[in-house]
């Protein structure tokens, strides 16, 4: 087993609650929500955090989002609207050093962020 929890909720050793899953990614519910609708998405390869990317990542990254709006439309939070959040490194208040992007929605967002 990794010891990566990311990679292992990819590879299903962890459990989790799959909302998505293509060949590069999987999608799913955040065990501690902070909002009535939080998914994460993860790439199904182990990227450390935004600063570990480089071009040959582009397309899933684009992917990335495209399925974040894509996953906001099924959760019915698209029309009202919704906050895409990557948290990078310890300043920006990453605690999985696993990339992924937070999809949160079904309440007002306050900005700036905490
Ligand atoms: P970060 O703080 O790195 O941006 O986000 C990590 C997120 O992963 C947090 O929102 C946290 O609640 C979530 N999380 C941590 N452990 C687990 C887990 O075992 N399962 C799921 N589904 N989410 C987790
Ligand atoms: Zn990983």
């Amino acid at each position: 087993m990794s010891d990566c929890l990311f990679c292992n909720i990819v590879t299903k050793n962890v459990p989790s609650k799959i909302v998505y899953e293509d060949e590069t990614l999987i999608a799913i519910e955040d065990i501690n929500p902070s909002a009535p609708v939080h998914i994460l998405l993860i790439p199904k390869k182990h990227i450390a955090s935004l600063n570990d990317t480089s071009v040959d990542d582009e397309v899933l990254l684009g992917h990335m989002q495209m399925v974040a709006g894509q996953i906001a439309k099924e959760q019915n939070i698209a029309v009202d609207g919704y906050r895409l959040v990557n948290n990078c490194g310890t300043l920006g208040g990453q605690t999985v050093m696993h990339l992924h992007y937070h999809l949160l929605g079904g309440r007002e967002m306050l900005w700036p962020p905490g």
